[in-house]
């Protein structure tokens, strides 16, 4: 029997070639409050095309609700402790509760989204070519003894406590960030990340920015964890991004250190909130959690010199653009 003759077969190369100049862009971890900022700021330039890569443990689509249906964006219901078989240019690797209440509900699932999540995209890098990049933390600096925190700083880290499923997981995810550039060649960038906050982070999460803020909107007292004199420096999640871009663009494969100076005690921190958002709440000691790091500031000269990066918004130009956000979900307008 003669053949018949069969229509072309529809080739993949002929539709990447309809995207040839475009960068294809996954963000794991993309409907998370960090992840989701990131994502607004890559798809402003039309030659991007993201993916974005979530289980959705703690972000949502809504964060993501002006993108999905848009020509250049795909969300993705993944868990990254699973194997992903896609092609991409970039891999921003943010994937990861990040708020310790979060962190600490299943501690076994947080170490392995750490370490075998890291592993697959590190995986998935070197099958494609691609370039990755891992937001780790400052809390691999642990308890730091060393006063402000510098890169080359190793840590004083607690192997066997309950924070040790994020700061170990992270020391290993970026230990495995190394192994395969020095084994295999991969082009990897290390972003460790101080607090950072903003619209989008979850009301109820647990962390002293929404906690505090959600607390001054609800009239409820701010809750300080004792002995309050512990700092944090806090980043507005616009400088972040722009950082994380920055570095992932840049020729340096890091750790940098991406943060705000601005050294606030936890007292400090609770003043403000109350002057700027409602001044006749009450400030109350609280009992605190176990391995609180008593300070944490970046030393971010390594990211002003190679990567020509500072951070912009002071704290109190950022907690009022968190507030209008919180007011906004929480339903309590600021005349309230
Ligand atoms: P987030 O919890 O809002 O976002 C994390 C996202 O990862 C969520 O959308 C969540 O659903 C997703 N996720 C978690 N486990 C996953 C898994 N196994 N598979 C697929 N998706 C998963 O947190 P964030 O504040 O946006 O943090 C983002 C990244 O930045 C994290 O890697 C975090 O460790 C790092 N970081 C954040 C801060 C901060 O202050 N926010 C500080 C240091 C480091
Ligand atoms: N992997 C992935 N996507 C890919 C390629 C690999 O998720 O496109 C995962 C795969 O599950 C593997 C891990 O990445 O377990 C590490 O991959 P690698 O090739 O480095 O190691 P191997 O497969 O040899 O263990
Ligand atoms: N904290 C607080 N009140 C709260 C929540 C947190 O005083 O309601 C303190 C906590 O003890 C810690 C600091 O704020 O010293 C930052 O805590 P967070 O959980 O936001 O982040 P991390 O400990 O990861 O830096």
């Amino acid at each position: 029997q003669k053949a018949t003759k069969q229509p072309p077969l529809p080739s993949p190369l002929r539709f990447s070639k309809f995207f040839q100049s475009n960068m294809r862009i996954l963000v794991t971890g993309g409907a998370g409050f960090i992840g989701s900022h990131l994502v607004d700021r890559l798809m402003e330039n039309e030659k991007n095309e993201v993916i974005v890569a979530d289980n959705f443990f703690t972000g949502s689509k809504d964060n993501l609700k002006k993108w999905i249906g848009h020509p250049r964006f795909e969300l993705i219901r993944h868990d990254v402790t699973e194997q992903l078989l896609i092609e991409v240019d970039q891999i921003y690797h943010l994937a990861c509760p990040a708020s310790p209440i979060f962190y600490k509900y299943n501690p076994v699932k947080t170490i392995k989204t750490n370490v075998i999540g890291t592993l697959n995209m590190l995986g998935l890098a070197k099958r494609v070519g691609a370039r990755i990049l891992l937001t780790s933390t400052s809390e691999v600096y642990g308890d730091p003894l060393v006063h402000p925190q510098p890169e080359s700083y190793w840590g004083n880290v607690n192997p066997i406590g309950v924070r040790s499923c994020y700061d170990e997981g992270k020391r290993v995810a970026e230990t495995l960030m190394f192994d395969y550039h020095r084994q295999h060649g991969i082009e990897i960038r290390i972003a460790r990340i101080f607090n950072t906050y903003g619209p989008r982070m979850n009301i109820d999460d647990g962390r002293v920015v929404s906690n505090f803020i959600a607390q001054a909107i609800r009239g409820e007292p701010l809750t300080v964890q004792v002995p309050g004199t512990q700092t944090r420096s806090f980043c507005y999640v616009s400088d972040m991004v722009d950082g994380l871009i920055r570095l992932m663009e840049g020729e340096n494969t890091g750790p940098i250190n991406i943060g705000n100076p601005g050294e606030f005690t936890m007292i400090e921190l609770a003043e403000n909130v109350k002057e700027l958002i409602n001044p006749g709440v009450e400030i109350k000691m609280v009992e605190n959690t176990p391995d609180d790091p008593r300070q944490r500031k970046p030393d971010i000269t390594k990211a002003k010199e190679l990567l020509g990066w500072e951070p912009k918004v002071k704290l109190r130009d950022g907690l009022p653009l968190m507030e209008e956000d919180f007011r906004l979900r929480l339903g309590v307008p600021k005349n309230n």
